[in-house]
């Protein structure tokens, strides 16, 4: 029973174990595809950076040798103080000295080329002619930094017409401040270079839809139209049409654009960047999503990446791997303490059984039975012992005697009921214990057995008989004291003519 329990407690442990390692194989197997989705993740936010830094250069070069000349700046230091008639006169005046380089510049990549005044109003936009008188410095926070501020700003700002990647320069004719220029580059220019680097990835860009709305000239939201991951954001329809891509057709499948679209939402409500992992088809693809910060630190928007991520077969399989590996150790672990178990088990037997009959055999008895005496109870004790066993076997043999042996056996164990200790004592003598039972209760008992033994045909030898020696025990007596009386008891059986029962009282 104890060994059955321990066995219990070791099973739980080492099942305890191999959990255990299951969990730490899955938090091994997160942390290796974190790190795996993190350093993709900064790879793409470093190209982004880079790309954006060889254009700004590219817009240095082009303020430094074009625009910010003697020439500009004079006819903007005059654009401060004209009539709208005398404006329209020196607008028109740049706009033809500008119109061939912004034409070649627009071929690499920059869209806009913007001046304006120094009370932030647009003066001149090369990319909209037409579009000039309106005042920047609340919707175009880098316009405000450039001529309030009167320093150089760049990055990420929405505009009146386009959004993009923002040069801001503020210009100064004799010392005095005139205005600022602005030279600035689409997303699609962007996003287009990231598409030489990573051929196999699709990348997008979204842009919050309120920022659009509360910013773009009403004429000009055409540009954009919702995107189709959430009706929160937009995509501008020219960045959209850059998105050609060996993997773009994915997206055409529904299945697969669901399950995309699923994955992303709920990430999209926390402003930041994040990496999913996604499945489709037995092909892993990471998807990343890098915030956008416009340049007053508000998150307007995404960066949007979705590629396929064949190294990752090596880390599902290397986790496939452990735990396959982990379990089969675990299971042969469990076989093992099985097989120790059923051999430990066949060991208590051989020490606790008599071979022969089955039956307890003499140690165990003692063991059984001493913890009953120690009590205060009364309880009866007898030893039967088959008459001219000898014989039996001078007779008919020794295996016929141990047939007889094992058919007695048998018979006490009918006989004789569950509350009974009963063993072999040794050669042809066995003992009974009657736990919390009277002398006289256990002489019927004792008579029934016997008379059971007296009637029963025994293989080959036909009868047999039997003798008892029957005692009552004394609280807290030496067991070997018990048995004395009984086989003095058994004795005396003997001495009266075999097959009967002799009662020894503990008390005579
Ligand atoms: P009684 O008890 O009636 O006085 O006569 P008995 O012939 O039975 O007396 P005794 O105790 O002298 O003999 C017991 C015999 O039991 C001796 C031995 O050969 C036999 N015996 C003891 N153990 C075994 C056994 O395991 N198998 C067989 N076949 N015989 C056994
Ligand atoms: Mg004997
Ligand atoms: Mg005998």
């Amino acid at each position: 029973m104890k060994k059955g329990r321990m066995l219990v407690v070791i099973g739980v442990i080492i099942t305890a174990v191999w959990l255990g390692t299951l969990l730490i194989i899955n938090n091994s197997y997160r942390n290796n595809a974190k790190k795996y989705n993190d350093a993709r993740a900064q790879l793409l936010s470093r190209s982004i950076e880079s790309v954006t830094s060889s254009y700004e250069q590219f817009s240095n070069f082009i303020f430094e040798t074009i625009v910010n000349t003697e020439e500009v700046t004079e006819r903007l230091a005059e654009a401060n103080e004209a009539s709208t008639i005398e404006k329209a006169v020196i607008r028109e005046e740049l706009y033809r000295s500008f119109e061939t380089i912004y034409n070649i510049s627009n071929s690499y990549e920059f869209r806009q080329l913007h001046f304006h005044l120094k009370d932030g109003e647009s003066f001149l936009r090369m990319h909209a002619k037409d579009k000039f008188g309106d005042h920047l410095f609340d919707v175009r926070e880098s316009i405000r930094i450039a001529n309030v501020d009167k320093r150089y700003v760049t990055g990420f700002e929405e505009g009146r017409i386009f959004n993009g990647y923002r040069f801001v320069y503020p210009l100064y004719h004799n010392d005095s401040h005139v205005g600022s220029v602005e030279v600035s580059i689409s997303l699609k220019s962007i996003i287009n270079i990231l598409n030489d680097m990573y051929p196999t990835t699709v990348i997008g860009f979204i842009l919050d839809r309120e920022v659009m709305e509360t910013t773009v000239f009403a004429d000009e939201q055409s540009h954009y139209q919702l995107s189709a991951v959430s009706d929160q954001y937009v995509v501008d329809k020219d960045v959209y049409q850059t998105q050609l891509n060996i993997n773009q057709q994915l997206f055409d499948n529904p299945i697969f654009f669901n399950a995309y679209q699923q994955t992303v939402t709920p990430n999209l409500n926390s402003r930041e960047s994040f990496t999913e992992l996604f499945h489709f088809q037995g092909e892993n693809y990471l998807i990343v999503y890098l915030e956008t910060l416009n340049i007053q630190q508000q998150s307007v928007g995404y960066y949007t990446f979705v590629m396929p991520a064949r190294e990752y077969k090596a880390i599902v399989s290397t986790r496939r791997i452990m735990i396959i590996t982990s379990t089969v150790v675990y299971l042969l672990i469990a076989l093992m303490l099985y097989v120790l178990y059923q051999r430990q088990q066949a060991i208590l037997t051989l020490a606790t059984r008599d071979p022969l009959t089955g039956l307890y055999n003499r140690h165990k008895f003692n063991q059984l039975v001493e913890k009953h005496i120690k009590s205060k109870q009364k309880h009866a004790l007898m030893i039967l012992d088959i008459d001219h066993f000898k014989h039996v076997n001078d007779t008919y043999g020794h295996n016929v005697g141990d047939e007889v042996l094992v058919a007695l056996a048998q018979q006490m164990t009918l006989v004789l009921d569950h509350s009974e200790i009963f063993a072999r004592h040794g050669g042809e003598e066995f003992v009974v214990f009657f736990p919390q039972t009277s002398l006289a209760h256990a002489k019927i008992v004792a008579d029934i057995l016997r008379r059971t033994i007296e009637k029963k045909v025994m293989p080959t030898v036909g009868h047999v008989t039997i003798s008892i020696g029957l005692t009552d025990t004394v609280p807290h007596e030496h067991i070997i004291h018990t048995i004395e009386r009984a086989d003095k008891a058994l004795y005396e059986a003997k001495r009266l003519g075999r097959n009967r029962v002799v009662i020894q009282s503990s008390k005579a």
